[in-house]
């Protein structure tokens, strides 16, 4: 195994002893292509409005206690516990109330109680809450019987949070639940990372863009609008350059005019055999790449290395292999570029399959799936109809992958297999 150093280079990756680029497992190309993956350093102060699905470049740190003040997780009177009996009952004054926004003020006297509501303010003086349940009032008087603890049905302030205290780290991505969380400190702004920008375009002769006819031969190039919905959901800047003709020159042209203007550059189709040749050449005159066949279906060619400071990810030009390989190396990669720390997995775990499925070992195949619920509750996959890495269809009927480890072979009905969700990102 060779040690990944911060220094190491890709030609140094593509000279290790256990390197074949043309058997390169899926675990393996993930863990080379991270150990190239600095995060961004740029940030910018947004509104926390604005800041939905960014990546908070700053811890926030609480300004203020939460709760605020000591107060009452029950509905009940708050009280001196040196009035209670340890056995028999107690009758106590009821001095006042308060209420969540309207605290009582004053300080709770000896044989006197506070009617307090959940999350009222506990009066000064008082130091245990009795819960209404366990009390009778009649004319202005409680009486409460014995077998209570001091301290109980209180919440302290600075107990969820402490001033001072990280309320949110930095690497986090924020969603509507940290949105909030920052408005409940009072916090309005919020340091995040400047957003990813990432430049992509489709290579293919074949292709046309929606809005043009096809001519003989020619198809809709579908590619670039996948992965235009992709990096947009992800709250990337998605700088889309078109379609480029297969033509040395002009391939060249985009590549660096894209790593010009981007942090990372993705294209589709020409990294496959015979096409990978010249483009071979060509980026290895711009910048450092490594060409390699991943042992998985589909999406077995993947390009990856840096065009300058630019990342760079030639995907298959297959539909399906396109969004087969942005989930499972783009993906994590992006979010780490863009600064989230940690990256965590996608969820994976084991249902039964109602399918039978075909399957050759010795590569990973990621098929799609259909996780559905029947009428017990119980979950289970079935699998999508036909699984040519050109039917995108696949995809969209489908709501995660069944993931088949590298030596499984064919999959009877109703054995157990891996599905990983489909979230956010498809
Ligand atoms: P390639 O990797 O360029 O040989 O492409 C493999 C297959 O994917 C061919 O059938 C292409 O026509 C198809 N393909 C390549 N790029 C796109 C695209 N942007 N949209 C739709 N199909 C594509
Ligand atoms: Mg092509």
């Amino acid at each position: 195994m060779t040690t990944p150093t911060p220094t190491q280079t890709l030609h140094d990756v593509s000279c290790a002893d256990d390197y074949d680029p043309n058997s390169m497992p899926v675990d393996k190309a993930r863990e080379l292509i991270a150990r190239f993956l600095t995060p961004l350093a740029a940030t910018e102060r947004v509104h926390v409005r604005s800041a939905l699905n960014r990546i908070l470049a700053q811890d926030v740190i609480s300004p203020i206690n939460v709760p605020a003040n000591d107060n009452s997780a029950m509905d009940g009177y708050a009280l001196r516990f040196a009035d209670l009996k340890a056995d028999g009952e107690v009758t106590l004054n009821i001095a006042g109330s308060s209420f969540a926004g309207k605290p009582y003020g004053a300080p709770v006297k000896p044989g006197e109680a506070v009617r307090i509501m959940t999350g009222g303010v506990m009066p000064p003086e008082a130091d245990t809450i009795v819960m209404q349940e366990h009390t009778k009032a009649a004319h202005g008087k409680v009486t409460i019987g014995s077998g209570h603890r001091q301290h109980q049905n209180l919440r302290r302030a600075g107990e969820d949070l402490a001033v001072g205290q990280v309320a949110l780290r930095k690497g986090l991505p924020l969603r509507p639940a940290e949105i909030g969380l920052a408005a409940s400190l009072g916090i309005g702004e919020v340091t995040v990372y400047r957003r990813l920008r990432v430049a992509f375009f489709s290579t293919g002769d074949e292709l046309v863009s929606i809005g043009s006819v096809p001519g003989e031969g020619q198809i809709f190039d579908s590619n670039r609008y996948t992965i235009h919905g992709m990096l947009t959901r992800m709250g990337f800047d998605a700088i889309d350059m078109g379609v480029i003709r297969d033509e040395p020159a002009l391939i060249e042209a985009a590549f660096a005019q894209a790593a010009a203007c981007a942090d990372v550059v993705i294209t589709s189709g020409g990294v496959s055999v015979g096409e990978a040749d010249f483009i071979k050449d060509m980026l290895n005159k711009l910048g450092e790449v490594l060409f390699w066949k991943i042992a998985m279906k589909p999406g077995r060619p993947l390009a990856y290395g840096k065009i300058g400071d630019a990342h760079f990810f030639g995907l298959p030009g297959n539909p399906v292999s396109v969004m087969v390989t942005f989930y499972q190396f783009v993906r994590d990669a992006l979010l780490t570029l863009a600064g989230q720390n940690p990256v965590p997995p996608l969820p994976t775990f084991k249902v039964p399959c109602i399918s039978a499925l075909k399957k050759a070992p010795g590569r990973t195949e990621f098929q799609r799936g259909i996780l559905s619920r029947d009428a017990n509750g119980a979950w289970s996959v079935k699998v999508t109809g036909e699984q040519g890495s050109g039917i995108l269809r696949s995809m969209s009927e489908a709501n995660c992958f069944i993931i088949l480890p590298t030596d499984q072979g064919n999959v009877a009905p109703g054995a157990m297999v891996q599905v990983q969700v489909m979230e956010g990102v498809v």
